[in-house]
C-alpha cells in the first residue's frame, strides 16, 4: 500500500508517518529528512539545498524526484511507502506516478492533514525548541506557507481528479489524528471521513 500524507509545513505529517510506519510496516520516505541528511553529511547536494531550505523555498523537482527514485526499490519499501512532504508540486506528482507505474504500483490513498494556521505556528515553535531546525522560524515559515499555497496546494486537485482525498482533522492531539488515519487505512471508514470540497 502506498500512501501520501499531504499537508502544510509543521502539520504533523512526520509524526504520524513514524507511528504508521511502526504499526503497518510501511516505510516513511520524507524528502525533508533526506535533504537534512545530505546537509549533515556535508555533500554538494546538501550545501545547495540548505541555502533554499533555510529561506523556506522548495528545492528543484529533479533533486527530490531522484532521491525518491533511488529509495523506491530498497527492501524496506517492499510493503509500501508513506510519502511525507513529497510530492509538493504537480511535476513531482506526475513523476511519482510514472515511477510507480514502471514498477506496477500506484498511490492507493492520499490523505490531507488539515491544520489551522495558529496550530501550525504553535507546532513549529515547539519543534524549533526541540529540534533546532534552521527553517523553523517565523520568517522562513511565512515563505514555506506561501510556497505551500503557490505550489503544493495545486497537488490536491491533481489527486482529487483520481479519486477522493480524505481530510484528516490535524488539530487534534497526536492519538486523535492517528486514530483517523488508521480507520481509513483499515478500511473501517468505507467512505472518506470528510471529502475535500473540490479544487
Ligand atoms: P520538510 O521537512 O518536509 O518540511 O521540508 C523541509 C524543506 O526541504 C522544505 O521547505 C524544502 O526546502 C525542502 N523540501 C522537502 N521536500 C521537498 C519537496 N518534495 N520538494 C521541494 N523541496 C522540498
Amino acid at each position: 500500500m502506498n500512501v501520501i500524507f499531504f499537508g502544510p509545513p509543521a502539520a504533523g505529517k512526520g509524526t504520524q508517518a513514524k507511528i504508521i510506519q511502526q504499526q503497518y510496516g510501511l516505510q516513511q520516505l520524507s524528502t525533508g529528512d533526506m535533504l537534512r541528511e545530505e546537509i549533515a553529511a556535508g555533500t554538494e547536494l546538501g550545501k545547495k539545498a540548505k541555502h533554499l531550505m533555510d529561506q523556506g523555498k522548495l528545492v528543484p523537482d529533479k533533486v527530490v524526484i531522484d532521491m525518491i527514485a533511488k529509495r523506491l526499490d530498497s527492501p524496506e519499501c517492499a510493503k509500501g511507502v508513506i510519502f511525507d512532504g513529497f510530492p509538493r508540486t504537480v511535476a513531482q506528482a506526475e513523476a511519482l506516478d510514472a515511477l510507480l507505474a514502471e514498477r506496477g504500483k500506484k498511490i492507493d490513498i492520499v490523505m490531507e492533514l488539515d491544520v489551522d494556521q495558529d496550530k501550525i505556528i504553535e507546532r513549529m515553535k515547539k519543534r524549533a525548541a526541540e529540534e533546532g531546525r534552521s527553517d523553523d522560524n517565523v520568517e522562513a515559515l511565512k515563505i514555506r506557507l506561501q510556497q505551500y499555497n503557490d505550489y503544493s496546494a495545486k497537488v490536491l486537485p491533481y489527486y482529487r481528479a483520481q479519486g477522493a482525498v480524505p481530510k484528516i482533522n490535524g488539530n487534534k492531539p497526536v492519538e486523535g489524528v492517528t486514530a483517523q488515519i488508521t480507520d481509513i487505512l483499515a478500511g473501517k471508514v468505507s467512505a472518506p471521513l470528510q471529502v475535500s470540497s473540490g479544487a
